[in-house]
């Protein structure tokens, strides 16, 4: 099916690195993009061996590795600060680290120049309003009026889908777990040079994201999803760390005082046990399987899945096949990484058993490092 037409709606992580994959093997690629300034939040983000491999595949490694920073281990803590467990990680490309902590910007700069460079054609401030499947192609019409036609439609267009809603309007919809997370940038200290993960009721991490810089994230119980007003997050996150007893953490705590650089995000899922496409339309992505960050892989999932529906549309006779390969490669893993995190969120809510970290993050080292 090389150099058919492809629309990808979502100019994201899993749109953009859909988008390389695509054009590697020979297709014509446009990426719709609904935000007209392509921004991205300030924090950052934690991926693993299996992002570091896929980002090989994808021919970015070099780019990527220099825009955050590499490690080789998580070390596991517990409340009162003291270190229980010091995991080394698996490498699944040996001449790099086995992990990378990125800023968000930084990954989306890399993703994004990469796209540009590889021939893909990015118009930004868009959405598809009508998507007009006809079992030859799609007519789309965007929110500029104008209307083009594709033989493939992408919906990487995130949590809330709009692609998803489209094609599957009866589909399970984002469910809030009851928890949140709360993220902040901070200077990283010279002993953060892997992650850092604190057990408890307040799960806290600390990831490296380079030299100078490295983010802490704190997940909440959050029963009723309360709205915390802008003006009042830096002090609201600061609560949050009032009773955590290790010391590292509320030095860190007493600095955070900036309300514009919090972000604070509810923690939702969403699975999609059914079928992941619909003619000629396929999903990917927070679209189709988004998770808790527990483990730290949705985006990791987004990225393996546009390798995978790139492969298997540049050897299948026609969509219905590929679409249906890529599903069967792509479920098993997803479903467990979104189950597996949810596991550990409502252990930490009570909902559930309280699962031990650093099994729970050995196990899910040991399936990522699975072949795609
Ligand atoms: C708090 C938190 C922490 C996380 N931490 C990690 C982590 O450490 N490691 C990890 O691997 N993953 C992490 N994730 C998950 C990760 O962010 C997502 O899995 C990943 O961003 C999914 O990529 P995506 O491209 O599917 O969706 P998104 O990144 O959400 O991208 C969707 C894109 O589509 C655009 N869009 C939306 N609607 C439309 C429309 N109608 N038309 C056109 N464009 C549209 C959006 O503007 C956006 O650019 C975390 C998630 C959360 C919530």
């Amino acid at each position: 099916m090389e150099h058919q037409k492809v629309l990808i709606i979502g100019g994201g992580i899993g749109g953009l690195t859909s988008a390389i994959a695509l054009r590697r093997k020979g297709f014509a690629v446009e990426v719709i993009e609904r935000d007209p300034t392509w921004s991205v939040y300030g924090v950052g983000i934690i991926q693993q061996g299996n992002v570091i491999r896929a980002m090989a595949q994808l021919g970015l490694i070099d780019d990527y590795i220099e825009a955050g920073f590499g490690f080789d281990h998580v070390e596991i803590f517990i409340p009162t600060g003291q270190s229980v467990a010091k995991i080394p990680t698996p490498k699944l490309v040996p001449e790099y680290a086995s992990n990378v902590g990125i800023g968000r910007r930084a990954l989306h700069k890399v993703l994004g120049d990469r796209t540009i460079e590889a021939g893909a054609n990015v118009r930004l401030g868009l959405t598809a309003e009508i998507l007009d499947d006809d079992g030859a192609g799609v007519s789309v019409t965007f929110s500029d009026g104008s209307s083009d036609r594709y033989d493939i439609v992408i919906g990487a267009d995130g949590l809330y889908s709009q692609t998803r809603e489209t094609i599957f309007p009866e589909a399970s919809r984002p469910e809030f777990t009851g928890q949140s997370v709360w993220r902040y940038n901070f200077p990283r200290p010279q002993d953060v040079t892997g992650l850092h993960a604190y057990e408890g009721k307040t799960g806290i991490g600390l990831v490296p994201l380079s030299d100078a810089l490295m983010y802490m994230y704190v997940t909440t119980p959050e029963p009723g999803n309360p709205w915390y007003a802008k003006e009042t997050l830096a002090s609201s996150m600061r609560v949050k760390l009032a009773d955590v007893p290790s010391p590292k953490i509320a030095e860190l705590a007493s600095s955070i005082t900036e309300d514009a650089e919090v972000v604070y995000k509810p923690l939702e899922w969403v699975f999609l046990e059914g079928p992941w496409h619909n003619g000629r339309i396929v999903l990917l992505g927070d679209a189709v399987h988004a998770t808790t960050p527990h483990l730290g892989q949705g985006a990791g999932m987004a990225i393996e899945d546009s390798l995978v529906l790139a492969e298997e549309l540049a050897a299948a006779a026609d969509c219905e096949s590929a679409f249906t390969a890529y599903r069967a490669r792509r479920f098993d893993r997803c479903k467990y990484i979104v189950d597996a995190s949810k596991a550990i969120c409502f252990g930490q809510l009570g909902k559930g058993p309280l699962i031990d970290n650093a099994t729970a993050t050995r196990e899910m080292f040991m399936k990522v490092a699975e072949p795609i």
